[in-house]
């Protein structure tokens, strides 16, 4: 066992952050920089200066585990030159992955869980006065949002967890393993979040969940998703509400009636994954392709100007000619605004792994690049669809490569650029007229 000297500890210590995946593991890290920062420490934005680099990491994608490994690889300068520097690996990999970080990983000091992160000050002191190498892993179950400190890194679009964990258990996902089985907050701290963004000067939020249409489900004291946005709609000061994940087999005509309300935008990403009912079915899916196309038809008729965006897997195991052609028409026929787009690759643990029939590499990159071309061309066109049209635009700030272009959203979550003009800040709401309509976004200037 090495022994740290505490007269090396630095007071208050810089911790780094480096966060992988999605919007819920952001959030994860905006309270892991606020348990932190409560307990002194501070947040700096360059590792080479930090005393403690924490990973927040994601199992969704391929070979997550070998991309922790050769990022811990790229801090060794840091730790050869400082023998005190801590480095923490949490979120999805640490919780499935465990001890077993620390006997491949030398120079990892602490692995801990997604319920884990209240603790992280304590587990931090203790590698720091004992010298050990821990592993902190408790059932995921165990986390809740009540009464923690979050430090924002956002300033006017603001995320808040509504729910955790997930209990579909798609055939392909490792969520329900490394987030738990689904519990959802209390509404009314939910609430009192959102009235905190707004406190600091926040306008946007989004509603965080893995399948937020089943909020509320399964406890007798709470409300349903749509009655949650109901009364999110009432927040003074909130001007957009947007939400993910949306669940087909959960997607209700309740809830379509709520996005009607003046501050829900107009977006949905519903993951479709495959169009062959035989796919769904091994995938666990729960909902028929027939369904989907009609709850999408439901909301299309409901909601004027919806944009609706999803997540394909190709080459899922079994997955035939036949099957990808059912896919490939429904991807044209639905007409996604834009889409994820991902080949099968398998996750240890998920039933999916098991599956005989694997699919090549190469009928998996060739079924890829073929939905990646349609939709590239329907994204093409209802973006050009816009042009001549004036929408109204979330300023975002100024574009990172050219100071004097302007970023900015639609209520539909369009990505829109525009020369800066004098008082255009960040958070406002202005009219925009469309220009052009490009692959990756919509070009304009102030109407
Ligand atoms: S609904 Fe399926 S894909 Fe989504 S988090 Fe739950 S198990 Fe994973």
């Amino acid at each position: 066992m090495s022994i740290r000297l505490n007269s090396s500890k630095k007071s208050p210590r810089l911790v780094y952050i480096k966060t992988f995946g999605c919007q819920m593991n952001n959030y994860d890290s905006e309270i892991m920089a606020g348990v932190l920062t409560a307990h002194g420490h501070k947040m700096t934005d360059n590792p080479s200066e930090a005393d403690i680099i924490l990973l927040n990491t994601c199992s969704i994608r391929d070979k997550a585990e070998q991309k922790v490994y050769s990022q811990v690889g790229r801090y060794r300068p840091y730790k050869d030159k400082n023998q005190n520097l801590i480095i923490g690996v949490g979120g999805c990999v640490g919780q499935l992955v465990g001890n077993d970080i620390l006997k491949k990983a030398p120079l990892i000091d602490l692995v801990f869980g997604t319920s884990n992160i209240d603790k992280l000050p304590q587990f931090l002191d203790y590698i720091n006065y004992s010298g050990e190498r821990i592993s902190r892993i408790d059932k995921a179950e165990e986390w809740t949002d009540k009464d923690i400190p979050i430090s924002r890194n956002t300033t006017k679009s603001g995320w808040v967890s509504i729910m955790r964990g997930c209990n579909n258990f798609c055939a392909y996902c490792v969520v329900p393993y490394a987030r738990g089985r689904e519990r959802s907050r209390a509404h009314q701290d939910i609430l009192k979040e959102i009235e905190e963004l707004v406190r600091s000067g926040h306008s946007e939020v989004t509603l965080l969940g893995q399948n937020v249409n089943s909020y509320g489900k399964g406890k007798e004291d709470e409300i349903s998703f749509p009655q949650l946005l109901r009364l999110a709609n009432q927040i003074e000061g909130i001007e957009r509400i947007r939400f993910v994940t949306s669940h087909p087999k959960d997607f209700s005509p309740e809830l379509v009636e709520a996005m009607k309300l003046e501050k829900i935008c107009e977006t949905i990403h519903l993951p479709l994954q495959s169009g062959s009912d035989h796919i769904l079915n091994r995938m666990n899916r729960g909902y028929t392709a027939t369904q989907y196309r009609s709850k999408v038809d439901m909301a299309r008729r409901e909601i004027a100007g919806l944009t609706i965006t999803t997540d394909i897997i190709v080459g899922f195991p079994g997955e035939t000619e036949e099957d990808f052609a059912k896919t490939r028409d429904m991807v044209k026929e639905i007409g996604y605004d834009s889409m994820f787009l991902f080949k099968y690759s398998v996750r240890p643990g998920t039933a999916a792994a098991d599956f005989d029939q694997q699919i090549d590499e190469k009928t998996k990159q060739k079924r890829l690049e073929e939905i990646l071309n349609i939709q590239n061309q329907i994204t093409l066109e209802k973006n050009r669809a816009y042009e001549g049209k004036v929408v109204e635009v979330m300023v975002e700030g100024p574009s990172q490569d050219k100071k004097d272009i302007m970023i900015g959203k639609t209520r539909g979550n369009k990505v829109v650029l525009f020369p800066s003009a004098d008082g255009i800040r960040e958070g406002d709401l202005i009219k925009i007229k469309i220009d052009k309509g490009r692959l990756y976004g919509l070009d304009g200037e102030v109407a």
